[in-house]
């Protein structure tokens, strides 16, 4: 038998404060790109009087502790503090709505929330809403507004003593607390374990995943409310690379420059982001974005075209990969077979991927039927391991999106027999037209292969005789132009016959998410209100009436 220990978080602050004691952590504090830098040996000095700060003032296990944050080294040091005094790190997504943020606070009866002073404006509107917090810590020097009572992250740390121990925690005690996105309903919350987070960045670290290592310099761009920032916090604080912080920029201009004069060698976002940084690198060639080994990108699917310009034309390599705020999120990522190349090689880096050591997965039909992996077959795909949750936070109507263990992602896929997943869509997202499936990604990819076309989302349009047909909403590059007959005349061939949309809506952007997704529930509340301006390329005329 081996000697075992539980796995928590003190593991991780242990190794920033030793064996990692040389990485960095970089913010960017200022748009002129004033940027402040700490070793992990500082950081981790910092969190010893950050947990003591805490502890005296009657924070303790099981505590719920909310931050309102971007992504800076102040936001890695509660990262580390509250779990490992045996609190909750409840990181409050920035962009949710005044009530889902103020639900989502009461609901995890949060005490005390930390809050950057450039986000007080956004927080002081829901304070008189929220129940259970005592204290307001704001970060930084701006204005405290209206948030009482309140005191100053700097003079929390500058009155506390270090924390002279930190409790021993049951390796399944909770550790960090997120919510999910939600497009219906309240918000859910899931609960990471110490044990789950620390496996999970394990997971990180592998070279079929995202390999974290020493060597690397991370840019999440992914914000510390989404999934843990993909759990890269805790991945480099176990493996020892450094993080590059970008702090509320997050415009592809001071990213570019971030990437640049930080050598970051990995950087990772949602697609919409790295649309973004492709046109600014299209603009400005002379960029160097060399230093980049990998560009971790996921949270919807990735448009192959994409990908295909950022490694041809600037020389990133994007690594697809899917997960879920309830997985943690690392679930399946999409790493060629090494012997692939050309087609074959774009043809597995556009599919979600393989799922990764210690997840499970199967794609289960709508009776119920687990199905085959023959690439055809198509189903709700599921997935259960020890960082997919089992559960919501205190929430039982949510019970039926589990099965003995299963996770139901609501996402409908496709698996090859060498494991590769494919989805077709979100199962709320779903087209059907004619009884048939008609998939919104796969037609949004292709328009997205159109030089013209920036963003494109597809949701349905209802139809007499079909029930549903697809409408393409079409968002063009600045300066270019493109009619429905070229878009149609473009998806020949590329998609069955029968999928190519008649309807087309021009916008000048598709909404997005809260956390930077295409917000497809907005395009069809758009619709329904007759907001979208929709063109019908008339079949029996064979021209577009405009
Ligand atoms: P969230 O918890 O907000 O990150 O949302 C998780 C959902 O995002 C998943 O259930 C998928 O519908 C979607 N998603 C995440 N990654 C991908 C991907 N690589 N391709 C397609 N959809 C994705």
């Amino acid at each position: 038998m081996q000697h075992d220990f539980p796995l928590t978080l003190h593991h991780v602050l242990d190794r920033m404060r030793t064996l990692n004691a040389d990485a960095e952590v970089v913010t960017l504090r200022t748009a002129e790109g004033t940027r402040t830098r700490a070793t992990f040996a500082e950081v981790a000095a910092r969190v010893d009087l950050l947990a003591g700060a805490l502890q005296v003032r009657g924070i303790g296990e099981g505590d719920r502790v909310g931050t309102f944050a971007w992504n800076s080294q102040e936001h890695i040091e509660l990262y580390l503090a509250i779990p490992c005094i045996g609190s909750v790190l409840h990181t409050l997504n920035i962009r949710l709505f005044p009530e889902q943020l103020a639900y989502v606070a009461n609901h995890a009866r949060d005490r005390v929330i930390f809050v950057d002073d450039s986000l007080v404006p956004i927080l002081e509107k829901v304070a008189p809403l929220l129940e259970t917090v005592e204290l307001f810590v704001v970060i930084g020097d701006g204005p405290t507004g209206a948030l009482e009572p309140v005191v100053r992250y700097d003079d929390l740390l500058a009155e506390a003593t270090p924390v002279q121990a930190y409790p021993q925690i049951d390796e399944r005690a909770a550790a960090a607390l997120c919510y999910t996105s939600g497009t219906t309903g309240n918000p859910k919350g899931v609960l990471y374990s110490h044990r789950s987070t620390l496996l999970h960045s394990m997971a990180a670290g592998l070279a079929d995943t995202f390999g974290v290592n020493r060597s690397d310099r991370i840019l999440p761009i992914v914000p510390q409310f989404h999934a843990n920032a993909w759990g890269l916090i805790y991945a480099a604080g176990l493996f020892g690379a450094s993080l590059i912080q970008p702090g509320r920029f997050l415009q592809a201009e001071p990213l570019v420059a971030l990437i640049e004069s930080e050598k970051v060698t990995f950087a990772a976002a949602v697609p919409t982001i790295w649309m973004d940084i492709l046109n600014h690198l299209d603009a400005h060639p002379d960029a160097d974005v060399s230093s980049i080994r990998l560009a971790p990108c996921g949270g919807a699917a990735v448009p192959p075209a994409l990908m295909k310009a950022l490694e041809e034309r600037h020389g990133v390599e994007i690594l697809h990969a899917w997960g879920m705020t309830e997985t943690s999120p690392l679930g399946v990522v999409a790493r060629p077979p090494a012997d692939a190349v050309g087609d074959a090689r774009w043809s597995a880096k556009s599919s979600q991927g393989r799922p990764v050591p210690l997840v499970e997965l199967r794609i289960v039909d709508e009776e119920g039927v687990v199905q085959p992996w023959d690439g055809v077959a198509a189903g709700e795909m599921q997935v259960r391991g020890p960082w997919i949750a089992s559960g919501y936070y205190l929430n039982d109507e949510s019970a039926d999106r589990f099965d003995q263990g299963w996770l139901r992602t609501g996402d409908v896929a496709s698996v090859d027999p060498q494991g590769y997943v494919r989805i077709s869509d979100r199962s709320k997202d779903i087209i059907k037209s004619g009884g048939e499936w008609v998939s919104s990604v796969e037609l949004e990819n292709e328009l997205m292969a159109h030089d013209a076309v920036r963003e494109a989302a597809v949701i349905a349009i209802p139809d007499e005789r079909y029930t549903e047909r697809p409408l393409a909403c079409v968002v063009l590059h600045e300066g270019r132009a493109a009619t429905v007959n070229e878009l149609r005349d473009h998806l020949v061939g590329r998609v069955a016959k029968w999928w190519i949309p008649e309807s087309f809506a021009f916008v000048a952007e598709v909404p997005k998410t809260s956390v930077g997704k295409f917000d497809k529930k907005v395009l069809r509340q758009q619709l329904t209100d007759g907001e979208l301006s929709v063109q019908r390329y008339d079949t029996a005329a064979q021209q577009v009436s405009l």
